[in-house]
């Protein structure tokens, strides 16, 4: 574990208000009802089946999402979450979230972002972060289009587009013509995708790996067809080990679909989607893979490289590859 603490780390799937620290969530909730809601969320959670614990999860967002109220809550987020990452030696984040206005309006959804992107500027020297921005699958057209302004508005640092929230809803039919349109001006995608088993989440899986986003997020549920076309088409996936023990309902990792394209050489990165709420540290998520499929250090070091191959800012590319460089040199790998 120590050594996966050490090793120079790379997140590329961290949704902002999730990666919350539990003391900040329980803070911001100021009434008693909200907090004992959590507790009751909190104890339920270990008993429930796949749906019944995504179902859970997403109410946390709710909560969360209703006592996020202003730019000071957000700021003291991010600036929590990226001095967590660096606790974490995490050199590059690329850190997700979806804009949003407060106090009806009067915060608009461009203050949001300029916030969470100057506390990422104040971090630059210790750790290089990027954001992107996030679609909800209940949002409308309207909605996403102004997403993507803003994406374009605040391009150097805002490095992508992705579609998430609720898997239940099936929304990527509706919203592809934004995603056309972030491939016309070349902004990077990620797309969430086969997070439940049902048909209707197997089906769109054929129209998301039809448009071919830059990279995928989970992919836990899959035909043979939609997994061979994407071995085929080497779409790079972002894998969340403890996020999608949950979705799949699995105790261990010892069938999760990691064996599968890594033995496929198939490019990769393991993230931590909601390190607040889920718990987890990124070099912890990296540790169970580790142990459950016997890395050795040296693959360790070879596996993170490629993953610097998969981050949007092509800019920074080359200085997560010296850090990683510099790292082997000095453990003699
Ligand atoms: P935010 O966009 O910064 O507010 O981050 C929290 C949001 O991310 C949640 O409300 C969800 O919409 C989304 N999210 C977090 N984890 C997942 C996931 O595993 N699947 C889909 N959406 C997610």
């Amino acid at each position: 574990n120590r050594f996966c603490e050490s090793i120079p780390k790379i997140e590329l799937h961290a949704h902002l208000n999730g990666c919350i620290r539990s003391s900040t969530f329980r803070q911001l909730l100021s009434s008693p009802t909200d907090q004992m809601r959590l507790d009751t969320l909190d104890k339920e959670f270990p008993m429930g089946d796949t749906h019944s614990r995504m179902a859970n999860v997403f109410e946390k967002f709710s909560l969360l999402r209703s006592c996020v109220t202003n730019l000071d809550d957000i700021r003291r987020i991010t600036h929590e979450t990226l001095e967590d990452f660096i606790s974490d030696n995490v050199i590059y984040a690329e850190l997700r979230t979806r804009p949003r206005s407060f106090q009806n309006g009067a915060i608009a959804a461009s203050s949001y972002v300029e916030t969470i992107l100057e506390t990422m500027q104040e971090y630059e020297d210790k750790i290089c972060s990027r954001l992107v921005l996030s679609i909800d699958r209940t949002q409308t057209l309207e909605q996403a289009m102004e997403t993507l302004k803003l994406a374009e508005k605040y391009r150097t640092q805002i490095v992508g587009l992705d579609l998430s929230g609720d898997p239940n809803v099936k929304s990527f039919e509706r919203l592809r013509p934004v995603f056309d349109l972030a491939k016309q001006i070349n902004l990077s995608t990620t797309i969430h995708i086969g997070e439940l088993p049902d048909e209707e989440c197997l089906n769109e899986n054929n129209l998301i790996i039809d448009y071919k986003p830059t990279r995928l997020g989970h992919f836990n549920f899959r035909t043979v067809d939609q997994e061979q076309r994407v071995l085929k088409e080497q779409i790079p996936l972002e894998l969340c080990p403890t996020s999608n023990l949950l979705t799949m309902n699995l105790s261990d990792l010892s069938t999760h679909h990691f064996d599968l394209f890594y033995k496929n050489k198939h490019p990769l990165t393991i993230c931590t989607d909601d390190s607040g709420l889920m718990d987890c540290r990124l070099s912890s998520e990296i540790f169970q893979i580790v142990q459950t499929f016997r890395l050795t250090k040296k693959e360790l070091y070879e596996f993170m490289f490629q993953t610097s191959n998969l981050i949007f800012d092509k800019n920074m590319i080359e200085l997560c590859q010296t850090k990683l460089k510099n790292f082997s040199e000095q453990s003699n790998l």
